[in-house]
């Protein structure tokens, strides 16, 4: 009842949640009680948490932002909506993000923009925008994002809070709208690392329903967060300290990491050479893979469909133009593009090359230290409405995009202000090093 009252209150303006469902919340907290009466309740009984609205919900709208499924009810459940739900949490509704998660803003959603809590003339960041405006708003104590290369990350930085990206494989996807398939991953969005922690090992673990979640166990993400950090061999990757960097977003982050240093740790700087191609191989993979992914909205099977077609073509040529946003539209455009006859070789196949020595970049990089520290973004959140070029946009995601890509997991931590806008300090492990992450962030926290 109290977060709801506060979605009632503050979401009219923050637009954070595209559905609100009060009744089944207040239904399911009822449950919560008599389970804890029952002397059952687990750690996460009864928490109210708000999901983006690319999970499959059961019953509830489940619109991916889009026009194309702004009358989609899913018929199942995400297998991180039922996990969370065996779980005994309570969900509050589902969150505003950018359309089919492409963006960095939450401005490409079609049910409108979402302000920043900190600073209203801000944007959240995106694509998970609406699940960290209402966490950082506490509109929700946690809430579920995705991350395809950086939609966890980035808006949790611009709203102040703590989002995990999860290695690629860690948490079944089966259920989450597809945007890029090779890319895409679950994660929790929190206030703290230790709440993160808790939602981990909630949604984390074997999947058969998806191919690519990985059958290893999953360990307690509670229990290595105090952990002394002396000895922990921190690398500042080179590239990310460069050129477009905001000197107060480094200031920021310098600091952070000589808080660490204080603990223990020791700092050296490292390079992952291949950093500068990281943007064009994701504007060449996720994209293909997008228009892939999304040849499924044909105005047949489900979905926005046209009025009064005159035939079949006409069916899918008008119901996708009305149904999709323009940046969805360039998204399929370049993808169909790059994966034409004549150019799969020149672009998808070399962009699928350089990812590669992307990954080995960082592989190398974990051979001499235990983890990287780095800005999240290159600037605090930026105005509403000032990104109108998607290139300049793109660019802002220099040091997430890199790290889908090479399928490691990384945590972005608040690590101060600029004026009244939130700083995120990026913390990345090799493969599967989450517990580690999660330490890492909680001794700063
Ligand atoms: N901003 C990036 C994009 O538009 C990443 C989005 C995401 O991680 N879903 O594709």
């Amino acid at each position: 009842e109290h977060q709801l009252g506060r979605i009632e209150r503050h979401d009219g303006a923050l637009n954070s949640f595209i559905t609100v469902t009060p009744d089944a919340a207040l239904e399911a907290a009822d449950h919560a009680d008599a389970a804890r009466a029952r002397g059952e309740a687990g750690p996460l009984t009864g928490l109210p948490v708000a999901i983006k609205d690319l999970f499959c919900s059961d019953g509830v709208l489940t619109t991916a932002g889009s026009k194309m499924l702004a009358n989609f009810v899913a018929p199942y459940d995400a297998c991180v909506v039922e996990r969370l739900k065996a779980a005994g949490t309570v969900s509050l509704g589902k969150t505003n993000l950018d359309e089919f998660a492409m963006g960095s803003s939450n401005e490409s959603s079609a049910f409108g923009a979402v302000q920043n809590p900190w600073d209203t003339t801000a944007v959240p960041g995106g694509s998970s925008g609406g699940s960290a405006a209402a966490v950082a708003a506490g509109l929700a104590p946690a809430a579920m994002g995705t991350d395809t290369g950086g939609s966890i990350r980035q808006p949790a930085a611009f709203c102040g809070i703590t989002g995990l990206k999860p290695t690629y494989g860690r948490i079944s996807r089966w259920g989450i709208i597809a945007y890029a398939s090779s890319l895409d991953q679950a994660g929790p969005m929190a206030r703290t690392a230790e709440d993160c922690a808790l939602l981990m090992n909630a949604i984390a673990g074997h999947d058969p329903r998806d191919s690519t979640c990985v059958a290893r166990g999953v360990p307690d993400y509670t229990a290595d967060l105090a952990a002394p950090l002396s000895g922990l061999k921190i690398g500042l990757p080179r590239e990310y300290f460069g050129d477009g960097l905001d000197p107060a977003v480094e200031a920021a982050v310098r600091e952070a990491v000589a808080v660490y240093e204080s603990l223990g740790a020791t700092v050296r700087e490292v390079s992952l050479p291949h950093t500068h191609y990281a943007i064009p191989a994701y504007y060449v993979i996720a994209p293909a893979e997008a228009s892939s992914n999304l040849s499924r909205y044909d105005g047949v099977r489900f979905g926005h469909r046209c009025e009064n077609p005159s035939d079949l073509i006409d069916l899918y040529k008008r119901s996708r133009a009305e149904g999709f946003g323009e940046e969805v539209k360039r998204r399929i455009l370049i993808g169909t593009h790059t994966l034409s006859e004549g150019f799969f070789d020149a672009y998808y196949k070399k962009a699928q090359q350089v990812r590669r020595l992307i990954r080995q970049d960082f592989l190398d990089a974990f051979e001499e230290v235990d983890v990287l520290m780095g800005p999240t973004s290159p600037t605090p959140a930026f105005d509403l409405g000032a990104q109108k070029d998607p290139v300049s946009m793109y660019l802002q995601d220099i040091y997430t995009i890199a790290v889908n890509l090479a399928g490691i997991p990384g945590i972005s931590v608040p690590a101060g202000f600029v004026g009244k806008r939130p700083v995120g300090l990026q913390i990345l492990g090799t493969h599967f090093a989450e517990q580690r992450l999660l330490n890492v962030a909680h001794r700063y926290q």
